[in-house]
């Protein structure tokens, strides 16, 4: 079972109070101000989380969480920076961003 199962959601772009189905990041419109490269990283990410066990016997262990909060965190910056939100929630943003992405960041394993 998925860590990352659950019921409809919001979409995750900034002050967006959209539903969204629960495979979806976000809602249509704000999906699309996100960059293909950006998708393709989410999807990719989300697909690595969500192996099956077989699969994790396969390639030899789960990838821990963090690629794809990393992935979630970029597309979510770029949509508010496509929508003209402010300096400072951007650069806000970005900083969350970078320390995420440095291996040192506490977010690690995903805990069944
Ligand atoms: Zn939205």
């Amino acid at each position: 079972m998925s860590p990352l199962r659950l019921k409809s959601k919001q979409c995750y772009a900034i002050g967006c109070g959209a539903q969204i189905s629960r495979q979806m990041l976000m809602c249509r419109e704000h999906w699309g101000l996100v960059s293909r490269s950006t998708q393709n990283e989410v999807y990719r990410t989300y697909q690595r989380l969500t192996r099956t066990d077989e699969e994790v016997e396969e390639v030899g262990g789960r990838d821990s969480l963090r690629p794809y909060v990393v992935a979630t965190m970029r597309a979510q910056l770029e949509a508010a920076r496509e929508q003209g939100m402010p300096d400072e929630l951007l650069d806000i943003l970005a900083a969350d961003l970078k320390t995420m992405e440095t291996p040192s960041a506490a977010v690690e394993t995903v805990t069944p």
